[in-house]
């Protein structure tokens, strides 16, 4: 399991064997925008680690981080 920390909503987790890809949707905290298209990670999430990345807010212009934690 994936939890959104900062900056994101997950719309489609691993599965349970912690395989497959992390799918979220990208969502300004500053003005609450969300991008139309879903940002992907693949790559190991192990428990406890944090999936860290950002995008530029296309409505606002901040710079939003994202963090994805591992469970
Ligand atoms: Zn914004």
């Amino acid at each position: 399991m994936s939890i959104a920390i900062k900056g994101c909503q997950i719309t489609r987790d691993k599965d349970a064997s912690g395989h497959g890809t992390i799918h979220y949707k990208k969502i300004c905290s500053a003005c609450g925008y969300v991008l139309p298209g879903e940002g992907q990670h693949s790559g190991p999430l192990s428990r406890g680690n944090t999936f860290r990345t950002f995008f530029k807010c296309p409505k606002c212009g901040n710079k939003q981080d994202i963090e994805i934690l591992g469970e």
